[in-house]
């Protein structure tokens, strides 16, 4: 298939291996920012064919894993009311909230439809006038100008009935928050590629300059993934610090002009939570005022949310990369896939499903010195910033 097999040669893969083995002489830790990376690294077993010096961690992209439980918890609410029809992407239905999910909601009665675009949501809003139709917008800069121009359809097509719960979030603060963790070991990121396609590299090289990391944008195919490896490693080696675009199949310097006119209309900068990290200043979007009519938190006073995380749920850690999913206790027996009791267990790009898809029967295999590395990070909580 075009654009898919041929970044999966092996041959190609063999060579770009060959020349990371032949370049490193340092250990270097570098993290992966984006969830759909870590699971093509998991998948492929990228991490066990680097040499020994460079280890990969796994960063908090993933927009279900990261969508903070009050949230989840206000979802529950306004899905359970008898007038709503909440839409949402299917990987949302899984997510637990406290105590239950959108699907134990659905079997419960209430009408929680999966869609597959939030223009869904707003067709399925003009056709049911005297419903109100909530859709679930979360996720990165990625599923933000969608979400964008939907809202901005209903209000110029003037459909009251529609409104949507935001909750979106944004990496640069995310990758800052990481680095003035005094518990950071990264060293270097491989930032994701379609956030770049919308966003553009502006907001990297400041970042990259301050904290003097490489940032390389990196793909999603295996050869994508070596190949923002293999030019992090030589920046490292070399001593320096810049933005790197390895995808620029995708990625313009510019990113997408009518995207972020979209994201500029709708949508102002905020404060978010993330689900196990705490609130990252900056990090998210909200509806602007000109939109504060269809935003369902607004709409819908919903209240008496008391959120309670599984004590034994150690997906904040997981999602900042000072825990390897395996580390988790509850790993593989009182959480799966099927009874997950964090998010980063149910979604299609969280690392503990990564861990359980693809690693689970080997895990008594995984390399010990990569192991005792990660177990040795300080925790999380020591962190000002996150
Ligand atoms: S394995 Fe389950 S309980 Fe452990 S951190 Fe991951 S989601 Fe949470």
């Amino acid at each position: 298939m075009k654009y898919i097999e041929e970044f999966q040669d092996p041959d190609l893969a063999r060579r770009l291996l060959d020349d990371i083995h032949a370049t490193v002489t340092r250990p270097w830790a570098l993290m992966e920012v984006c969830g759909g990376q870590t699971h093509t690294i998991i998948r492929h077993g990228i991490d066990q064919l680097l040499p020994e010096q460079v280890e990969l961690i796994h960063g908090p992209g993933c927009p279900v894993c990261v969508t903070p439980l009050e949230v989840i918890d206000k979802a529950l609410e306004i899905a359970s009311r008898p007038d709503v029809v909440f839409c949402s992407f299917g990987d949302m239905l899984r997510v637990p909230g406290t105590g239950r999910d959108l699907f134990q909601v659905r079997s419960e009665g209430g009408d929680v439809r999966v869609v597959y675009s939030p223009l869904d949501a707003l067709r399925i809003a003009q056709e049911n006038p005297k419903r109100q139709v909530v859709f679930f917008g979360i996720g990165f800069e990625t599923t933000a100008p969608p979400n964008a121009m939907t809202v901005h359809q209903a209000k110029k097509l003037g459909i009251p009935n529609f409104s949507m719960l935001v909750s979106h979030v944004r990496v640069p603060p995310a990758i800052e928050a990481i680095m003035r963790s005094p518990s950071c070991r990264v060293q270097g990121f491989l930032a994701a590629g379609h956030v770049c396609s919308v966003m553009g590299v502006r907001e990297y090289p400041e970042l990259a300059a301050r904290h003097r990391v490489p940032i390389v944008v990196t793909g999603f195919e295996p050869l994508d993934i070596l190949e923002g490896v293999r030019r992090a490693v030589r920046q490292l080696e070399r001593g320096e610090h810049t933005v790197d675009n390895a995808y620029a199949r995708a990625v313009r310097p510019e990113g997408n002009p009518a995207a972020l006119a979209m994201l500029e209309d709708v949508f102002e900068v905020t404060d978010r939570a993330w689900r196990g990290i705490g609130v990252i200043p900056d990090s998210g979007w909200r509806l602007s005022a000109r939109y504060r009519d269809f935003d369902a938190e607004h709409r819908f006073s919903v209240s008496g949310i008391n959120t309670r995380e599984p004590a034994e749920c150690r997906s904040g850690e997981v999602l900042q990369g000072l825990l390897k999913p395996h580390e988790c206790e509850a790993f593989g027996t009182l959480c799966t896939p099927r009874s997950p009791l964090g998010a980063t267990m149910v979604s299609s790009e969280g690392a503990c499903a990564a861990y359980y898809l693809y690693r689970r029967l080997e895990l008594g295999t995984v390399p010990a010195a990569k192991t005792a590395k990660t177990a040795a990070s300080a925790p999380l909580e020591a962190s000002p910033v996150v």
